[in-house]
């Protein structure tokens, strides 16, 4: 997965497509290039590293002027990120220049077919193949660029997303998407090409989004020309007129992306109840699960499919889903459920869940699913993205763009629209009392409120990194509700300090991993008082009597624990079920802390990338 730019107008092209790339580093970060057309010749740059080494080296190698121009940051999948593997790609008669986004799956036999053809090869990509496919298909039928990159388009197999520039034809540029997201932007005489909005909403809010299997010729002072790539029929574009805006995607005056989204989470829990949560009158209403009652009605289960965070948030539905509704819910990686032949039928409701709506394991989840009759539910911050569109219906979480690599917001986000779902479904199904129906509702409505106050731990979470940030190993412990929480505590940890941590069930711990505790293991316990406390009470003294360091999490007042532990955060009062939201949050500030103090680099990771857009 990466981050694609490309701009076609009348103003210079480089600070565009650099600044649009900056804004897409999310999505891959070791590599990174531009190509530059001036009017008589293309300029190519191209680095391992950041676009800030981009910068750094196209302002020594190259002019930069120019109103063409397509930029690439890179998460390798072929070929280790250097300078050569970098994009964009050059085919071998140096008139064609290709960025991709993707795989092509099927690269090795068409390498080694060109090269009987007499093509050379400098880098070890997919990508480099499929330039020069287009090549061949473009000299041996003497075709312009569109036709030659829907012919080679049709010998591949994988994914793309992918922008084409041809010096022999420089008033274009061709791009397609298979698989992978592609967003254009229509502007006064210009066209703007990305990954996602971000990079051209401060020029335009009127955009295309490509759907897979389409591509465009995008000319300059021409309309744009949609059509399939299989078949060749003409597609009426849909423009969307874009919702976010630039402040949304910048750092406020905060030091990290992910800290300001740690902090956006009351905002943005009350954007994702906004207008489907009325608390006084008793009503939820989300038009996805409105349209669809009968469906979850006579599901015999629920089967939820997810990846990474937002698979924890879905053990945290399964929790409030079975409890709420008595419906039987399994909850599984979609990377395992698209390979083993699950048991799925027409009665079967599939929830998949996913913040950028892109993730290719759950993307083919849900192609599964429905291939097998089940009826598919998205659960998915991006609007457009390709699992909101996919799905048979769904739900957008609201939480506005999510740029640290670390989910956070998305997280609380997500736990958000499941409680509801839970909690309507309950309602139709009469398996919830009305007592306690209001009460959630209720407290679902001040749970903003209860995050904000959580998030006052800030400082004593500080406080905690500065002792503990030079750990080698952590574990988390919680029980029922809050154990989806320690898993994702733990994975917060490892994902941005590179820390060893372990999420478990606090029971669990007996039958293994309590051999791992000496005086030098921090464990982190969520011990609110709702939920199973003396049981955790009980579980936090077999730590102390093995000389474990103990972090609490715990309700305010709380002085049982307070006694056990060696250090303690105190969250506010909340039922079990809606827990979750409160609990996570220290975690959250936790490990953000320890990162910062550690060096690392907190919103991008090493090895990792915003949205998996390959399996
Ligand atoms: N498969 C291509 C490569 O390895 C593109 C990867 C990406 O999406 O960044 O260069």
């Amino acid at each position: 997965m990466c981050g694609i730019v490309g701009y076609i107008g009348y103003r210079e092209a480089y600070p565009i497509v650099i600044k649009g790339l900056k804004r897409l580093e999310y999505r891959g970060y070791d590599s990174a290039g531009v190509m530059l057309y001036d009017g008589n010749d293309i300029k190519l740059s191209k680095t391992k590293g950041k676009v800030v080494d981009l910068e750094a080296k196209a302002l020594k190698e190259i002019s930069t002027n120019g109103t063409i121009g397509i930029g690439h940051t890179r998460w390798a999948t072929h070929g280790v990120p250097n300078d050569v593997n970098s994009h964009p790609h050059v085919s071998n008669s140096g008139d064609l220049v290709i960025i991709h986004n993707g795989i092509i799956e099927n690269y090795a036999p068409l390498k080694v077919e060109l090269i009987k053809r007499g093509y050379v090869f400098h880098s070890d990509t997919d990508t480099e193949v499929l330039v020069n496919l287009i090549e061949e298909v473009q000299k041996k039928e003497n075709l312009k660029l569109g036709k030659a990159v829907q012919v080679a388009l049709n010998q591949v197999f994988g994914a793309y997303a992918i922008a084409v520039f041809d010096k022999k034809n420089p008033d274009e540029i061709v791009v397609a998407r298979l698989g992978s997201p592609l967003a254009i932007g229509i502007g006064e005489g210009e066209y703007f090409i990305a990954s996602d909005a971000s990079p051209f909403i401060e020029y335009t809010s009127n955009a295309v989004y490509l759907e897979d299997g389409e591509m465009a010729n995008i000319r300059l002072h021409k309309p744009m020309k949609i059509r399939k790539i299989k078949d060749d029929s003409l597609v009426d574009p849909y423009i969307q007129e874009l919702q976010m805006n630039l402040e949304q995607i910048e750092k406020g005056g905060y030091d990290h992306f992910m800290l300001k989204e740690i902090f956006e989470q009351p905002d943005v829990i009350t954007d994702t109840y906004r207008g489907r949560l009325h608390a006084n009158e008793g009503i939820i209403q989300m038009s996805g699960v409105e349209d669809n009652l009968e469906k979850f009605l006579n599901a015999e289960r629920i089967i939820i499919v997810a990846c990474g965070t937002s698979w924890h948030a879905g053990l945290v539905a399964e929790y409030i889903l079975e409890e709420f509704t008595r419906i039987p819910v399994e909850v599984e990686y979609a990377s395992e459920f698209r390979y083993r032949n699950p048991i799925i039928n027409s009665k079967d409701v599939v929830i998949a869940i996913s913040q950028s709506g892109e993730t290719a394991d759950t993307m083919a989840a849900i192609k599964l699913a429905k291939e097998k009759g089940a009826f598919v539910y998205g659960v998915c911050n991006v609007v457009g993205s390709s699992i909101s569109r996919e799905t048979h219906a769904g739900s957008h979480t609201h939480a506005g763009p999510e740029i640290g690599v670390a989910s956070t917001k998305a997280f609380t986000t997500q736990i958000t629209v499941l409680i509801m779902m839970a909690l309507r479904l309950a309602k139709a199904k009469g398996t919830l009392s009305k007592t306690d129906f209001h009460r959630y509702l209720q407290e679902l409505e001040i749970i903003p409120e209860k995050v904000k106050e959580a998030l006052e731990t800030n400082d004593k979470a500080k406080e905690i990194a500065t002792i503990f940030k030079n750990s080698h190993n952590c574990l988390y412990l919680g029980r029922g509700y809050n154990f989806p929480v320690a898993l994702e505590g733990a994975l917060k940890l490892k994902e941005i300090s590179y820390i060893h941590a372990e999420g478990y069930p606090a029971a669990e711990m007996k039958h293994g991993p309590i051999a791992l505790i000496d005086e030098r293991m921090p464990v982190i316990v969520i011990a609110p008082k709702q939920g199973h406390y003396d049981k955790i009470v009980s579980n936090i003294q077999e730590i102390k009597s093995r000389s474990g360091i103990i972090i609490a999490v715990v309700t305010k007042g709380d002085t049982q624990v307070r006694g056990l532990a060696d250090h303690i955060i105190e969250i506010p009062e909340t039922s079990d079920a809606l827990s979750p939201l409160i609990t996570t949050i220290p975690l959250q500030l936790l490990s953000y802390h320890i990162a910062v103090l550690r060096g690392c680099n907190v919103d991008q990771p090493r090895n990792l990338a915003k949205s998996v857009t390959v399996e």
